[in-house]
């Protein structure tokens, strides 16, 4: 039986990953090289700590200030885009204390499936890709910021997760090197890290000789239907019959959708991250700090920054004002880490693929029956992509899936 997956990011590979162990015979299809997709640049933070997503209450108030600040982390290009307005007026509908309710349990429970599977594909000959098991942690520097994490700890410790809110000294003596300008921490050691480049490039090598084609450099144009099914997937470089097709494309699964007839919300989020190759200060855990929105992660014997979300549609451009932003943060938080702004060349940047309610789309459709989406993980798809390839190949298999997926839907804006 054949199964043809259209895009070779992270979710794409793991999808590969478990439906070539249940036997299928499988074909990745991906209109780039696989050398850059969203899934190499990232944090590489594994986060049961985000089980919060992006729509929830305060977001819109805090959006519309920051859309008039260029060094700001989030930003929403105002734009007469059609998708982007739908999108916005979906966002906005999403952004409620329900859709936070509802969402927690579903996040929390893909993220610690997704940990566990990164474990068991760790302990597999040939795969070394710097996971480690040493929490992330959440800084703050202000009362109001400090409140409102004090209280989503509670609310994780409530889900069951591993996470200890610290003093300034409890923080600072995990991280020794660092001077921590900071009122305090909360240290979520449910959640891990590693490194991306190495797991993508480890995943792509075993899959090639564990026999899955790999059809790159073909951006798929057409997909052709017959009745309920697809029929056939139409490239530039030929055409790919399947049994089952797997659409795994990040943020420009909307066009691939759309080529079926199905419309399924999406906006790419982009991101941007820089590595500091060999630090004066090494870092010991990953940190979000809270105020600023800005990620760092040890990673490679480095240091990996990123941050900035900018919902608009795919360019290419890189905006330094944002990058510019990242830099200044740095000091604020850890005061003996001065950075310069990286040249241009050295940014890298990436698309999250964001649903307007901040929850991924994992499933199949009622309208195609050979049809199986997985996409719009946002922040979180690094985390959750081996997850989401097991509970795809659990879907196409017919087999109960290792937990339950209503909450991610597909069609749920339908
Ligand atoms: C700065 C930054 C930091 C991040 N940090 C983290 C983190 O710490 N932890 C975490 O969990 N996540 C993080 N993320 C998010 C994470 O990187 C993404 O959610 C994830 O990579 C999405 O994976 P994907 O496989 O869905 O999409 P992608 O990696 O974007 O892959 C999609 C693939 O589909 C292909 N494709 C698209 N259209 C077509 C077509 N028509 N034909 C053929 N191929 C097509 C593309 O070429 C691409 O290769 C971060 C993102 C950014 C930008």
């Amino acid at each position: 039986m054949k199964a043809v997956i259209i895009g070779g990011g992270v979710v794409g590979l793991s999808s590969a990953y478990y439906l070539k162990e249940s036997g299928w015979d499988v074909t990745i299809i991906d209109k780039t090289d696989l050398s850059d997709s969203c899934s190499y640049g990232n944090l590489g933070m594994i986060v049961p700590s985000h089980f919060v997503p992006l729509a929830m209450p305060g977001m819109i108030s805090q959006g519309i200030k920051w859309m008039f600040n260029s060094r700001s982390p989030f930003y929403v290009k105002p734009s007469l885009n059609v998708d982007l307005i739908n999108w916005g007026l979906k966002f906005v509908k999403s952004a409620t204390e329900k859709n936070v309710e509802r969402s927690a349990v579903p996040l929390r429970d893909i993220n610690l499936l997704s940990k566990s599977l990164y474990e068991a594909l760790a302990a597999k000959p040939g795969f070394d890709f710097g996971l480690e098991k040493k929490g992330i942690m959440m800084y703050f520097k202000t009362p109001k910021v400090q409140e409102e994490e004090i209280h989503l700890a509670h609310r994780a410790q409530s889900l069951g997760l591993d996470v200890e809110p610290l003093s300034k000294q409890q923080a600072q003596a995990l991280e020794p090197a660092i001077d921590l300008d900071v009122l305090g921490a909360v240290h979520y050691r449910c959640d891990a890290h590693l490194y991306p480049n190495k797991l993508i490039a480890q995943l792509i090598e075993y899959l090639k000789s564990a026999g899955v084609k790999f059809q790159t450099n073909s951006a798929v144009e057409k997909i052709i239907r017959q009745g309920d099914s697809i029929k056939k997937v139409v490239t530039a470089n030929g055409d790919f019959e399947a049994d089952v097709v797997v659409m795994a494309a990040g943020s420009w699964l909307p066009q691939l959708t759309k080529m079926v007839g199905l419309s399924i919300p999406l906006m790419p989020g982009k991101g941007y991250s820089f590595m500091q190759n060999n630090p004066a200060k090494q870092l010991n855990i990953p940190s979000i700090f809270c105020e600023a929105r800005v990620a760092v992660t040890p990673m490679n014997g480095g240091i990996r920054f990123g941050g900035t979300m900018e919902i608009a549609p795919v360019n290419n451009r890189v905006n330094m004002k944002r990058v510019e932003g990242i830099v200044n943060s740095i000091p604020k938080y850890f005061s003996n880490v001065q950075l310069n702004l990286p040249q241009e060349k050295d940014v890298w940047y990436g698309f999250r693929p964001c649903t307007p309610d901040g929850v991924p789309y994992i499933g199949s459709t009622k309208k195609i029956n050979n049809l199986f989406i997985a996409g719009g993980h946002a922040m979180s798809g690094l985390s959750l992509g081996p997850a989401s390839g097991k509970l795809i190949a659990e879907l196409v298999n017919g087999q109960q899936t290792s937990m339950d997926i209503k909450a991610f839907d597909p069609e749920r804006f339908s």
